[in-house]
């Protein structure tokens, strides 16, 4: 991991400063500016833990923030140990211990023997710029704390990232929400993620959410999330093109916007724009692209060579038909409105759950097909099967959406999310 101290900037800045707020000090604002308060709050987690308080976070506090990152340790039993004075010590609750170690026996507990212990924080962070590094420890994190999700890849990205899918639930209907198809639509994968780490939450106590019984429905229904579509886009839209990166000076020629990548990606690294690379209509949205004053590869817009030429929109394809998804979602920003029609094609009660949606998000039904009416994921999941498919523009204002809108964001599309294998 990157070397941080004072002066330091970016994304790692921002995590290192939302986790020390996560677990009681004060770093200052989460700005990813690394000044003289989260210095001193480096430092005093530092002491705390038996490090060299130098305010410098190397390898060994890295080390220690990683646990916390996580969200759990993993503890050797010793003598009269017992579950409930383990919860005590870590501040976490005797069933997340029981949860994330489903093979133990409590009152069997053996000397030596070792434990994944929950700390009592959140895993995910929905507070900060979302990295594809972020995600995936948030993913082992809540694999580790709830073992029963199932985590797989269905591919690779351009760059070789691993193309994570999530799935929720056991039962035999089989619905599929994905994220950041965009790069500077990055907010909908903290969407997807929390959503994972609050339905598994309530599946592992037993609770409800919005009234609705987890239990019930992971026994009805397998909940498919891949929540990062396009990982190389995000990364270039949240750091910036990297030197290492094989495309770079390809990228920087790309963006002749004269905006920085942070405002503009939305591509994947090639600088196709996945949600017009899917083969539904995908010669129509070619022909579009002069009048969009689109060449080659740029930040958005441009469908690419082919239809289905890059790897990630070949993995969706392929993800999809080996599912029998009654209803797809696929989350982009923004707008606050919530998109179902391909050409004239009207799935059966595809209006019907789309009111619904609408009623529940509070966001417009859109009967208009629009910019982007061809060549997306859902179009080609509408033509291909004629059923329901959405996509779903959350968030209002300009793209990137800041983050500050997460907590609207989520509290507008968690019921969606949990009505859609039942509605
Ligand atoms: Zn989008």
């Amino acid at each position: 991991m990157e070397v941080l101290r004072l002066g330091s900037r970016g994304a790692n800045v921002k995590l290192v400063q939302s986790l020390l707020a996560k677990i009681g000090y004060n770093p200052g604002a989460i700005d990813g500016v690394f000044g003289l308060q989260t210095r001193q709050a480096v430092i005093e987690f530092q002491r705390d833990n038996g490090l060299v308080p130098d305010g410098v976070v190397g390898p060994a506090t890295w080390r220690f923030f990683e646990r916390f990152l996580l969200g759990y340790d993993t503890y050797t039993i010793r003598p009269l140990d017992t579950f409930y004075k383990i919860a005590a010590k870590y501040y976490t609750t005797v069933n997340a211990i029981l949860t994330a170690n489903p093979d133990l026996v409590p009152t069997n507990l053996q000397i030596g023997q070792q434990i994944i212990v929950p700390y009592g924080i959140d895993v995910v962070f929905t507070d900060i710029d979302y990295t594809y590094d972020i995600m995936e420890r948030d993913i082992r994190g809540l694999k580790a704390r709830y073992p029963f999700l199932e985590v797989g890849s269905v591919g690779r990205s351009v760059l070789g990232r691993e193309l994570y899918y999530i799935r929720l639930g056991t039962g035999p209907t089989e619905v599929f929400y994905n994220g950041s198809h965009h790069g500077i639509e990055w907010i909908t994968t903290p969407l997807l993620m929390k959503f994972i780490e609050n339905y598994s939450r309530a599946y592992a106590t037993g609770s409800r959410i919005r009234g609705y019984d987890v239990r019930d429905l992971f026994r009805r229904s397998s909940i498919y999330i891949i929540p990062m579509v396009n990982p190389d886009g995000v990364d270039i839209a949240i750091n910036g093109p990297q030197p290492s990166n094989p495309y770079y000076q390809d990228l920087l020629r790309w963006n002749d916007t004269g905006l920085p990548f942070q405002q503009v990606w939305k591509a994947n690294t090639r600088g196709v724009d996945l949600n017009r690379n899917y083969p539904a209509s995908w010669e129509e949205a070619k022909a579009q692209e002069p009048s969009l004053g689109v060449t080659g590869p740029a930040p958005t817009r441009y469908g690419g060579p082919a239809p289905l030429s890059e790897p990630e929109s070949q993995a969706l394809v392929n993800f999809t038909r080996q599912h029998n998804f009654k209803l797809v979602i696929a989350y982009h920003t923004q707008g606050r409105v919530i998109y179902w029609l391909y050409q004239n094609i009207r799935p059966p009660r595809a209006l019907e759950i789309g009111q619904i949606f609408a009623a529940s998000t509070g966001y417009t039904l859109s009967n208009v097909p629009y910019e982007a009416a061809y060549a997306g994921y859902k179009d080609w999941f509408v033509e291909q099967y004629r059923r329901p498919g959405y996509t779903i523009e959350a968030g209002i204002g300009r793209n990137p959406v800041p983050i500050s809108q997460f907590d609207t964001i989520y509290r507008e599309n968690e019921e969606v999310m949990l009505l859609s294998p039942i509605v």
